[in-house]
């Protein structure tokens, strides 16, 4: 039997050109990941996790090589279709958060579903659903300055689950929050992947996310030193 691969990269390659300087920050990645998976890229500040969580979703275009996501050849895409195929399957988390300060956390949410189309009705039970799993559901109304910078990353996760999406991509998404905090957001984030059954990628330097995750990729200037081809899941 075979697990079906969520991401699949080949001898990815990024270079970075300001003026005549050439910044190799992917010197050809090799990964599979199977689906379901909560992996964690690491490595020092520098080593290229943000460029590879950028072109695994189709935020950056890589200078060589292939990126498929369940299946799907990224490199055929157009910009448009690039931005269809993102708000439909990739759900992206950062560090700062990243939410519209005038709207509350439910709107916030919803806003995302409005963009993608989403009919009114199904826009507000996903908005409440998700709001929901965060366990935000009474913090609706509040706006972002109303709420701890935890409460703030967990309408980003909201916001970020709401289209429900197969692939989640977090950029350091605990990089601003205190140790306490972090450790709910990670146990939020192991949680997320068994109920939606996505497959979330974390880029992190922090030691702490290592307990959390199935799978730790180690990135070393633009190269990976820990294996590439992840073993299947136990329970498939
Ligand atoms: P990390 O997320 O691990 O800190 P990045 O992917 O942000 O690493 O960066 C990898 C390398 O690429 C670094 O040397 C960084 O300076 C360089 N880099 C990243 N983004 C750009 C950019 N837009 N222009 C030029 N160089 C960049
Ligand atoms: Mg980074």
């Amino acid at each position: 039997m075979t697990t079906a691969l969520a991401i699949q990269a080949r001898q990815l390659q990024r270079i970075y050109q300001t003026g005549t300087l050439k910044v190799h920050a992917l010197r050809g990645v090799d990964l599979d990941v199977p689906a379901g998976r909560f992996v964690a890229v690491k490595g020092r500040s520098g080593s290229g996790k943000t460029t590879l969580l950028n072109c695994l979703g189709g935020l950056d275009q890589p200078t060589g090589g292939l990126v498929q996501v369940y299946g799907r050849s990224l490199a055929g895409l157009n910009d448009r279709q690039l931005t269809l195929w993102r708000q439909k399957e990739v759900g992206f988390i950062f560090q700062s958060f990243g939410l519209l300060p005038t709207l509350s956390a439910y709107e916030n949410v919803e806003l995302m579903l409005r963009i993608a189309g989403f009919p009114r009705q199904q826009r507000r039970d996903r908005a409440r659903r998700c709001l929901e799993l965060v366990g935000l559901d009474k913090w609706a109304n509040h706006r972002p300055y109303e709420l701890s910078g935890g409460q703030q990353q967990r309408v980003a996760i909201a916001r970020a689950l709401a289209n429900q999406p197969r692939l989640i991509l977090a950029d350091e998404a605990t990089g601003e929050l205190d140790t306490e905090t972090t450790h709910d957001i990670l146990n939020l984030f192991r949680r997320i992947v068994q109920e939606e059954e996505v497959t979330m990628l974390l880029a992190s330097h922090d030691p702490l996310v290592d307990e959390y995750v199935d799978e730790v990729i180690l990135l070393e200037d633009g190269r990976i030193k820990s294996p590439a081809v992840l073993a299947p899941n136990p329970s498939c």
